[in-house]
């Protein structure tokens, strides 16, 4: 029969911990190489925010890849926590163009913002206005002070990390101080430049039918789409793609798996990376 001294008996039990350990430090990381990707944050009223010198060190870029950013707007919505599991469980960062008052207009909104916010890297929150205009785009965009407050009122409601904002129903830019927009809308964008704020717009946008919010491409025509425009370098920056698309275009099922579908399309090109909107080139910090 055998018997264990005390002495050894001890023995295996560091022996074992020691084993478990080896175990455990080997385990392979969830998100791939998001997880390795964590930056320093501050907390503010319970808020984690990265920190500037977290900023500096993730804007290295490397250019031998071409960065693929993929936004989600107008959320939160019905289909927000879709996207933002799918992008987990293949471990892409997107980010996602939020609007002030949707965090009130559904009893988790503020709850999917903040997990937004604090999944940082990997997800990125940004300022997509505070009513998205009502509509009213003419209006908004006639009248630049009433916008800029519009914007300041949702940056202190959603607390995005980054002034970066996208504008309601239009592609403008503003980036190093150009500013690409319609003469409608240069003197929100100038407005906006002057008070800090980068304004990003798209490159492409993976369409949806307005009336049952469903895609229109397939996974299969908008990874080709996306070849296509950094083959020839139809992008506002070269090597630089900027997809558009809208949470709720993801609440059912068979769409959300054609999002799964096209991330992992994307993701067989070895060259394409997926970055979050902050790493863009030539924003103010
Ligand atoms: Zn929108």
């Amino acid at each position: 029969m055998f018997h264990l001294s005390k002495f050894g008996f001890q023995q295996s039990c560091l022996f074992f911990f020691f084993l478990a350990f080896l175990a455990c430090s080997n385990q392979p990381p969830v998100y791939a190489d998001q997880t390795s990707n964590k930056v320093d944050t501050i907390s503010t009223n319970n808020r984690r925010v990265p920190t500037n010198a977290a900023l500096d060190s993730i804007y290295a870029i490397d250019s031998n890849k071409t960065y693929i950013y993929l936004t989600f707007d107008d959320g939160p919505q019905h289909g927000t926590v879709n996207c933002i599991n799918i992008c987990r469980q293949e471990g892409v960062k997107a980010s996602f163009f939020m609007i002030g008052l949707h965090q009130h207009m559904k009893s988790d909104g503020k709850q999917i913002v903040a997990t937004i916010r604090n999944n940082y890297p990997q997800t990125l929150l940004a300022n997509h206005s505070y009513n998205h205009a009502m509509g009213k785009y003419k209006y908004f965009y006639q009248h630049p002070q009433m916008a800029l407050a519009d914007f300041l009122k949702t940056q202190d409601s959603l607390a995005p990390a980054p002034k970066i904002i996208r504008l309601p129903g239009n592609n403008a830019w503003v980036r190093e101080g150009k500013i690409k927009a319609s003469r409608l809308v240069r003197p929100v964008a100038r407005l906006l430049d002057s008070a800090g704020f980068n304004v990003i717009g798209w490159d492409m946008e993976w369409n949806f039918d307005h009336k049952s919010a469903r895609p229109v491409q397939s996974p299969e025509q908008l990874a080709a789409q996306v070849d296509t425009l950094v083959a020839h370098g139809y992008t506002y920056q070269p090597k630089h793609l900027v997809i558009l698309t809208h949470d709720r275009m993801f609440h059912r099922s068979p769409d959300s798996l054609a999002l799964v579908q096209f991330i992992q399309l994307v993701k067989r090109n070895p060259n394409y990376v997926f970055e979050t909107v902050d790493h863009y080139p030539g924003l103010k910090k």
